[in-house]
């Protein structure tokens, strides 16, 4: 470019939107350090049979890769529908299934059938950091209610504020992430009702990211299905599954919530690949889905070595643990990076939040964090 050319270009170049100007992408540091605990993705990966299995299956969808994909994945529709049959009585059809690129993409696609300009979407901080970017990016106003100080809904507060904002949707992460709280299956058909009650008979989705490491006695939100037609479900295979790498997210809903979001997905959004990827992947749920119990397991054990050392920490259903309280924690982050051990800084003020890894990940993340706070307790 020629002097007088920069001379000539408009100041603010380019012509972003200006709500998004100056802003950071979304995203936890990419860092590769020993133990990575910071993103909640499931340690463990897949078997060789497994692995074995997914390539088998995407040298088959390769040799049509000059077709587009089947839009409509009727196929996987009808392999995660019988996946969720697990986790509720009441019978699930593919018709209520629907699928893309992580759930993310899911949730945006939600938005973009049910926010926009002159709606309102509605969670409870502290609540999932990609909530609001999707109102954002879809131009839905952005409406944020409080938890209580154990990050449990307060319902008359979360009752009253869909009374007086009419959110066309609301967004319930169970288990809760940053926190790990699930929501009571009460609360959800209390929320189900006042939303369906209000200007729009707003939709209600519960994010069920961390579903499967909900703790006995913690029913899913998808045994309510029947009940409730603005009901959402969201899952994803990012977590429990092990199959972060794979960007497969689905809902369970009424088929007409289906039908609304097919209006505004990109066409065959889904590639072959990706649908050829995930039906070989559920062929093995029992193996992928089988380490569930044993990070249940040392998830409990994490929350209770945490609370030993003094520290005050969040009840959890999902694999990760939020503690604190910290004066700075950013310190407490730095330093146990400094020690190979990579976790997230994010929640309120104070907290830190650590993803369950293997027992040994584990043991590493203990003894860093008694270096660490020895050293705060000498400081002070
Ligand atoms: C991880 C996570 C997701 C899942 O994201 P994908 O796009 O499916 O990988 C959804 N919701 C919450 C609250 C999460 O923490």
């Amino acid at each position: 470019m020629t002097s007088s050319e920069a001379a000539s270009a408009p100041t603010g170049w380019p012509p972003l939107r200006e709500e998004l100007r100056g802003l950071e992408p979304y995203g936890a540091p990419q860092l590769d350090v020993p133990v990575q605990l910071n993103v909640n993705e499931n340690p463990y990966g897949p078997s060789a049979e497994c692995v074995a299995d997914i390539a088998t299956a995407v040298a088959e969808a390769a040799g049509s890769l000059n077709r587009y994909p089947d839009r409509e994945f009727v196929e996987l529709r009808a392999a995660l529908a019988g996946y969720l049959a697990r986790d509720t009585p009441h019978d699930i059809d593919a018709a209520q299934v629907w699928a893309a690129n992580g759930s993310n993409e899911v949730m945006l696609q939600l938005l973009q059938a049910f926010g926009g300009p002159g709606r309102v979407a509605l969670s409870f901080a502290p609540t999932y950091s990609m909530y609001p970017e999707y109102a954002r990016d879809t131009m839905t106003e952005w409406v944020q209610g409080h938890r209580e100080g154990d990050f449990s809904l307060d319902l008359d507060h979360a009752r009253d504020l869909i009374k007086e904002r009419q959110p066309s949707v609301v967004l319930l992460p169970s288990p809760n992430n940053p926190t790990g709280t699930a929501l009571p299956p009460e609360a959800v058909t209390t929320l189900c009702e006042t939303a369906a009650e209000s200007e729009r008979g707003g939709i209600v989705v519960v994010d069920e990211a961390y579903g499967e490491f909900r703790r006995s006695g913690t029913p899913s939100a998808l045994e309510l299905l029947p009940q409730h037609r603005n009901l959402v479900v969201s899952r994803t295979m990012s977590k429990a599954f092990a199959l972060a790498g794979a960007r497969v997210g689905y809902l369970a809903a009424a088929p007409e919530i289906c039908d609304a979001i097919r209006v505004v997905r990109l066409p065959y959004h889904l590639s072959a690949v990706t649908q050829a990827v995930a039906l070989a992947a559920l062929r093995h749920a029992p193996e992928l889905l089988g380490r569930v119990d044993e990070l249940r397991a040392e998830r409990d054990a994490t929350v209770s070595w945490l609370r030993g050392q003094g520290l005050t920490v969040a009840d959890s259903d999902a694999n990760f643990a939020l503690f604190g309280t910290f004066a700075d924690r950013h310190a407490v982050w730095q330093r146990l990076l400094d020690r190979g051990v990579l976790i997230r800084e994010v929640g309120p003020d104070g907290w830190l939040r650590v993803s369950i890894g293997t027992a040994e990940e584990m043991a590493t993340f203990r003894q860093a964090l008694t270096e660490v706070l020895a050293q705060e307790a000498s400081q002070s």
